[in-house]
Order: structure tokens, then C-alpha cells, then sequence
């Protein structure tokens, strides 16, 4: 009996570490669409299958002892009620089906309608996650413990199977809850990681390297679909003044708010980065010389006239110079247009800053 349990854990204690693994790639909103639950349900029924395979057939009996209510409890606990369902539905279509409808199957199926029930209860009213678990796994042990009890009424002392199976079950299920615990902290923490290695810790805008990456992609998409493509390179002017007269902390508040109203007034598919301590990288995809100049007008006008909340009741203003470059109008190849927009940004600052400049032309308005 102990050896077909012990398949059941390690059956269980794979699928955990396999589905967490598969899961990990999945960002958490795709978690709470219909079909990520759909999948969840006819994985979640298909182990349960597995695990009635091997399960014990108490002789002289038609019960069979197995963990599948833990899969239950499992899929309950990544994907709430709805691929519980499916899980209930499979694994009670495949139990008739495979063992025929008698006394034991027909209390599987209500066993199942009983999980669904109170896991639902139980999600409502508690919110802690270690009580809501040692919740299920109480009901789920009161459960089955009735039904075997009735299922096993004709042996002569059916005690020692049921405290054994009952043992096993409780012991599995706290040994899965911090399994299940230990997935979903470590995959939490890998795509924290995975969205700060490409976010500007201070704006939340693309740090340079993930802004590198993006730039090589734009430039194939550019040259594949033969589009013009336009690079704004950002420049506070005097920020070191900002910063000896308030304070590097107000120096960083404006960054930020700086990386905010880039985001606004650029178009929602430009690419916008931090690409320096308090310089900044706008690349316009699709845009012509005279509508990256509008839009490099726009931004600037909109830093000019924002006031800047320093906090104690202060407001201050700030400027910016900007540089533009456009492929294929003033660079012939795409590795050359940030250095170009660099080039556009020098002319900006030397001829008295707060405008917009590319090789031809200079705005000032
Ligand atoms: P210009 O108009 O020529 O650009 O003058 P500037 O003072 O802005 O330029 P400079 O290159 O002399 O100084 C840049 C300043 O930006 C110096 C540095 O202290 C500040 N800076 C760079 N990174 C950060 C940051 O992360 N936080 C804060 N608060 N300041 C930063
Ligand atoms: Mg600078
Ligand atoms: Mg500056």
C-alpha cells in the first residue's frame, strides 16, 4: 500500500516541479485568461488520471485509496475554481468509465462535488494562503475518511488502512504546500528580475542595454519595410545646476517626472530610454525629418512648461535640448543615426540650448 502511495508523491512532487517550470514563461495576467484555466483544468485532470493508475484496490472491495484529491487542491491553488471544475469533470467521466458504475465510483463523484464545494467556501472566507490551504486539506481528509469508513463497512477492521492512508494524504499535503510555495516564490523572483534587467530602476523607462536590443530590431523591421526611421537624443540643459542648487533626491524627482512626460508625448509604439545619467533616447519608428521635429517640439515644449514639483510647496522649471537624425534622409547606414542625433544635440546645446536641431535646421518656438 505505502509503495503506491509513494508513486502518487513523487507523481505529484514531479508535476509540481514540471508544471512550474513550463508556468515560469507565463506572464501573471496570461494567468487569469480563460484558456491559460482551460489548459490548467485538462492538465490538472489528466495527472489525477495518472495517479488512479496507481492507486490500491482495498481487497474485497470496489474502493479504490489514491492522492488525487491533492491535485485538486493544487489546481485550486494556481488557478482558482474553473480548472477545478474541468479537473472534476475529467477525472469523474474517466473513473466511471474505466471501473464501471457502482457504490464506490458513484462516492468518488460526490467526493468531487463536495472538493468544489468547499474549496469555494473556503477561497471566499479565508484569505491567508497557509490557512486556506490547511482548510482543503482538513476537508479533504474529513472527506475521504467518511467514504472510506462507508466504503470499507464490511471489513473487519478497516481502521489501520484508513489512519495510514489518511497519514500519508495529510503528510503529502503539507509537504506540496510548500512545494507549491517554493515554485511560485522562485518564479515570482525570476520575472522580477527579468523586468528590472530591462527597466530603468529610477523612470521605469528601457535601460540602455534593453534599448539596444530594441534599436536592432527597429532597424531590421526599418530596412525590411523600407521606412523612414528617426532618433531624438535628450539633454537636460544645466542639470548639474539643478542638482548643487536643490539636491541630487530633487534631481532624481525630475528624471522621473521627465521619463513620464516622454512616454506622453511620444507615440504609443516609439521606444523611449534612459540612455544616460540624464540623458535620453526617443526612436520614432516610421517617422519622416519634419514629424520627428514636430515631435521633439512637442516633448520640449511640454518639459518648458511643466512645472516641476520639488515638494516643501516648490516648483521649478526646466529645459531641454534635443538632437534628430532620420535614416535613410541624414544617415546612410542605421548603426550611424544616434551618433548623428548626438551630433544635432552638440549644435542644440552650442547655439544657446532649450531647442530642437537636426543637420539642417534648428527650432526654437
Ligand atoms: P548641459 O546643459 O550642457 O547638458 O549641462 P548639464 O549640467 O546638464 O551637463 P553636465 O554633463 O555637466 O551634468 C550632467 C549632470 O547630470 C551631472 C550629474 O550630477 C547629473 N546626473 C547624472 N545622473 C544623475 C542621476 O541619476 N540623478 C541625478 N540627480 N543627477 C544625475
Ligand atoms: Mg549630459
Ligand atoms: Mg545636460
Amino acid at each position: 500500500m505505502l509503495n503506491d502511495l509513494f508513486v502518487n508523491v513523487l507523481i505529484l512532487i514531479s508535476f509540481t516541479f514540471l508544471g512550474g517550470d513550463i508556468i515560469k514563461e507565463i506572464p501573471i495576467k496570461r494567468m487569469d485568461k480563460l484558456d491559460f484555466k482551460i489548459i490548467l483544468g485538462i492538465c490538472g485532470g489528466l495527472l489525477g488520471v495518472l495517479m488512479i493508475f496507481y492507486n490500491i484496490n482495498v481487497p474485497g472491495t470496489t474502493a479504490i485509496m489514491d492522492l488525487r484529491a491533492l491535485v485538486f487542491m493544487m489546481i485550486n491553488y494556481v488557478g482558482g475554481i474553473i480548472p477545478t471544475i474541468i479537473v472534476g469533470i475529467i477525472i469523474g467521466i474517466f473513473r466511471i468509465a474505466h471501473y464501471g458504475i457502482n457504490e464506490s465510483s458513484v462516492s468518488a463523484i460526490i467526493n468531487i462535488i463536495l472538493y468544489l464545494v468547499s474549496f469555494n467556501y473556503i477561497n471566499k472566507k479565508i484569505k491567508i494562503p497557509w490557512k486556506k490551504w490547511s482548510c482543503k486539506l482538513i476537508s479533504v481528509a474529513i472527506i475521504l475518511i467518511s467514504t472510506f469508513i462507508y466504503l470499507l463497512r464490511e471489513m473487519e477492521n478497516p481502521y489501520i488502512i484508513i489512519a495510514t492512508f489518511t497519514g500519508v494524504i495529510i503528510l503529502a499535503g503539507v509537504m506540496e504546500y510548500f512545494l507549491l510555495e517554493y515554485v511560485r516564490d522562485s518564479n515570482r523572483l525570476l520575472k522580477m528580475y527579468k523586468e528590472d534587467s530591462t527597466k530603468d530602476y529610477l523612470t521605469g523607462l528601457n535601460n540602455t542595454r534593453n534599448f539596444d536590443l530594441l534599436i536592432n530590431n527597429s532597424f531590421k523591421t526599418a530596412i525590411e519595410n523600407n521606412e523612414k526611421l528617426s532618433c531624438l537624443m535628450l539633454d537636460i540643459d544645466h542639470f548639474k545646476m539643478v542638482n548643487d542648487t536643490y539636491g541630487h533626491s530633487v534631481g532624481d524627482i525630475i528624471l522621473k517626472e521627465l521619463g513620464e512626460i516622454l512616454i506622453k508625448n511620444s507615440r504609443t509604439f516609439d521606444i523611449v530610454g534612459r540612455v544616460g545619467g540624464e540623458e535620453f533616447c526617443a526612436l520614432l519608428l516610421d517617422c519622416p525629418p519634419n514629424r520627428s521635429l514636430e515631435i521633439g517640439t512637442k516633448i520640449r515644449n511640454a518639459v518648458k512648461n511643466h512645472k516641476f514639483d520639488i515638494g516643501e510647496g516648490r516648483i521649478i522649471n526646466i529645459t531641454i535640448s534635443i538632437g534628430a537624425a532620420t535614416y535613410p534622409d541624414n544617415v546612410e547606414s542605421l548603426e550611424e543615426i544616434r551618433r548623428q542625433a548626438d551630433n544635432a544635440l552638440y549644435k542644440a546645446k552650442n547655439s544657446g540650448r532649450d531647442k530642437v536641431c537636426n543637420n539642417d535646421t534648428c527650432i526654437i518656438e
